[in-house]
């Protein structure tokens, strides 16, 4: 799997002794480069299709493993996720993303770009969530619409608690995407009652555009969100034949390699 750094990334994957202790012993290493701040992350740009402008990022996490080399997010997260570790994680991740916001707003950056923060089901459970992020984005001076919450579609399992996340953060505007869409046992439930900003399409519908099936379907999800007035973000837009098929569908944006791949916040700094 691509980190998006060009270095392979680890596999935990492990017969289940093996791996029971691996997880314990890797729970612990995660512990120690949090508080080490280890954890570093990274912008990937987001491309307004027709003007070529990026409008925003999307913060991807990385970790670095002295021996293991890079760790795959999926992976940590997941790890991070059964234990408690996802909060104080999660936190440090929304942190370190208003400071970047920060950094943006202080170079002069006009307009400001977005950068898109990735939730994980623990932290929707946190009833401080919205305050929390709203007391850093305070402290730093920072406008709460540069800031959006990404939150996959496996994730939207109970619509009221997901209703009401989206209520609070509208009323203080901040945007809310619905992530990896199609790849759920979808279920275009949570359209129906959830008014989310932006749509961001998977990866795989993208792939899927050198076939005429796959044109059709994306045609279709293109038409839905113009319908309920959201966003669309293309994911995983690797080639240009990609960006022009949805160019001429009608999405708005792109993410993917062909635009740019995660890097620090310096090197968004010196472009
Ligand atoms: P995601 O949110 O769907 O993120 C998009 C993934 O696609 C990223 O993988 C990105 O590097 C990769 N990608 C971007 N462009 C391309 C492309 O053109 N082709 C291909 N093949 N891949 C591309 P990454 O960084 O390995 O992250 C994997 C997943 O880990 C993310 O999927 C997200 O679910 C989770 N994750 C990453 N960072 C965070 C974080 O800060 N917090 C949380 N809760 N989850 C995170
Ligand atoms: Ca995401
Ligand atoms: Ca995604
Ligand atoms: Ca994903």
């Amino acid at each position: 799997t691509g980190d998006g750094t060009g270095r392979p990334s680890v596999s935990l994957a492990q017969p289940d002794d093996a791996h029971a202790f691996d997880k314990i012993r890797l729970e612990s290493e995660l512990r120690a480069a949090l508080e080490r701040k280890e954890l570093e992350v990274r912008l990937q740009p987001i491309e307004e299709i027709i003007s070529g402008r990026i409008a925003g990022y999307e913060a991807l996490v990385r970790w670095q493993h002295p021996e293991r080399g890079a760790v795959s997010p999926a992976e940590f997260i997941r790890l991070a996720e059964e234990t408690s570790l996802i909060l104080p994680v999660g936190d440090y991740i929304l942190e370190r993303v208003c400071d970047m916001l920060g950094e943006l707003q202080r170079r002069g950056r006009k307009p400001l770009p977005f950068i898109a923060v990735n939730l994980s089901a623990r932290q929707l459970d946190d009833a401080q969530l919205v305050e929390r992020i709203l007391a850093h984005l305070r402290k730093r001076d920072l406008p709460p619409d540069r800031l959006k919450l990404e939150i996959t579609e496996s994730l939207v399992l109970d619509y009221a608690r997901i209703a009401d996340l989206l209520e609070r953060c509208h009323a203080v505007g901040m945007h809310v995407a619905l992530d990896d869409f199609g790849t759920g046992f979808s279920n275009l439930g949570p359209l129906l009652t959830l008014s989310f900003d932006q749509i961001k399409l998977d990866g795989s519908f993208v792939k899927a555009l050198d076939r005429q099936r796959g044109v059709a379907v994306v045609g279709v999800v293109v038409a839905m969100a113009r319908a309920l007035d959201c966003d669309l973000v293309a994911e995983g837009v690797e080639t240009r034949e990609q960006r022009e098929i949805l160019h001429q569908l009608g999405c708005r944006y792109a993410q993917g390699w062909l635009v740019g791949k995660p890097v620090p916040l310096d090197h968004v700094l010196k472009a």
